[in-house]
């Protein structure tokens, strides 16, 4: 076939796109034999169990999953896998292969139908454990020996947490042949061990994402009526391009619950059930009675609720401009109303959009930290790599992030 005809069929199938400078992620199979590896090393057998679910980046929907309102992530490439093999001695073997996590990276516990399950020390194992006391069929759970691995950057804003999750619950589903009937009740299952276990208060976002990812697509969630719809995300000639600024702040931890506070004050004040339910005509009939803060913490849920609807509309009809116009407005209104970036989020933001062929760029997740998304021309993402690397006064990591599945047992 002539060269420049494969060419063009690899982009019309949506080829990946590619950057020379962007990090490379490993693809499953590769991340699959590391892990196999580890398994052998820390059990010397081969694993025939193996499951994958994937991190996420959020394209725009912050701080409105607990309003009850849109938010819209896509999965990213990044995934974790937990590969492991069945046992019958009534316990559960997990080792994580990360090093960031904490010690010891390997735990034994009981089955729950022995002994029911708490968190504990270390950390990381809560996220394991709390899954498996929340799986449908936990009392099918005779014994396992498994080890974890992953591509998503830990506590890096990209739900590292959520993949580790979603991950364990797909193993249980191979592991004990019983797949959770609805896709919804998985996530929420996730969502349940991350709340008990982690003791993390969080929103629906990021386990629906890892459980119903679907490459070429971002997923808008409604965070009422925990339904979710597709919406196309695979135009060739556009890039995700995802920065962590690597820097995380403290503050985000303390913020947050304040934060949703400040909103159940606003719905209260409004006489509304959720800010989801108020017009922002309504809000602003109320700004001179209002507290200031209060007002504020208000206008931008209030607006990144519409803006989020109106982005999943534009990626429909594929206008870039326009996608990219709600992106900045999101990241201003993150900025100086809800008062949740931080300096380096900032120059991330402005020194992607000093580059021509940058349609918007945003920060993603709580704040205080973590990533920056950014929607680019494919041709612009080097020079916006550049540009950033050249200023930023921190150490920048970039990711080209193409819309990809949710989790998937794998054969090994
Ligand atoms: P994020 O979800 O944004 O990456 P979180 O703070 O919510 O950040 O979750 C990070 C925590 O999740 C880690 O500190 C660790 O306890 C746990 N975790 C995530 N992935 C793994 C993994 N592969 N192995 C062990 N622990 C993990
Ligand atoms: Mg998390």
């Amino acid at each position: 076939m002539p060269r420049y005809l494969a060419k063009r069929r690899l982009v019309r199938r949506g080829a990946p796109p590619h950057s020379a400078m962007a990090c490379r992620t490993l693809e499953l199979d590769e991340l699959l034999a590391k892990a196999q590896n580890e398994f052998q090393q820390q059990f010397g057998a081969r694993p025939d169990i193996a499951a994958a679910a994937p991190g996420r980046v959020n394209l725009i929907g912050e701080h409105t999953d607990y309003n009850d309102g849109f938010v819209l992530p896509m999965a990213l490439p990044m995934v974790t896998v937990v590969v492991g093999r069945k046992t019958s001695d009534g316990r559960c073997t997990v080792a994580t292969a990360v090093p960031e996590a904490d010690e010891p990276r390997r735990v034994s516990f009981s089955v729950p139908s022995k002994q029911p399950l708490l968190p504990g020390s270390p950390k990381w194992a809560n996220y394991v454990k709390g899954v498996i006391a929340n799986f449908h069929a936990a009392s099918a759970v005779e014994g396992f020996e498994a080890v974890i691995l992953t591509t998503v950057p830990l506590g890096g804003g990209l739900s590292s947490s959520a993949s580790l999750e979603v991950a364990t619950y797909t193993f249980l589903e191979a592991l004990t042949n019983n797949q959770s009937k609805q896709l919804k009740d998985k996530a929420l299952a996730c969502q349940k061990a991350e709340h008990d276990f982690a003791g993390v208060p969080c929103g629906i976002m990021d386990q629906f994402i890892s459980v119903m990812g679907k490459k070429g697509n971002a997923l808008l969630i409604d965070c009422k009526s925990l339904e979710a719809e597709l919406v196309p995300l695979d135009d060739p000639k556009v890039a995700i391009l995802v920065t962590n600024s690597n820097v995380h702040h403290n503050l985000g931890s303390s913020e947050y619950p304040v934060r949703r506070r400040q909103c159940e004050e606003a719905a209260r004040i409004l006489k509304k059930p959720s800010l989801r339910a108020t017009k922002l005509e309504e809000l602003m009939a109320q700004e001179k009675t209002m507290d200031e803060v209060i007002f504020k913490r208000a206008l931008h849920v209030i607006g990144e609720i519409r803006r989020t609807e109106q982005a999943a509309l534009a990626l429909r009809v594929g206008d870039n401009a326009w996608l990219g116009r709600l992106m900045n407005e999101s990241h201003q209104s993150l900025r100086y109303d809800y008062e949740v970036s931080c300096p380096e989020l900032d120059l991330l933001v402005d020194y992607a959009n000093e580059v021509e062929g940058v349609w918007g760029s945003r920060m993603t997740g709580g704040g205080f930290g973590g990533c920056t998304v950014t929607l680019v021309n494919q041709d612009a993402v080097d020079k916006v790599i550049a540009n950033i690397s050249s200023k930023y006064p921190g150490k920048a990591t970039f990711y080209v992030a193409t819309p990809s599945d949710g989790a998937q047992i794998v054969k090994l």
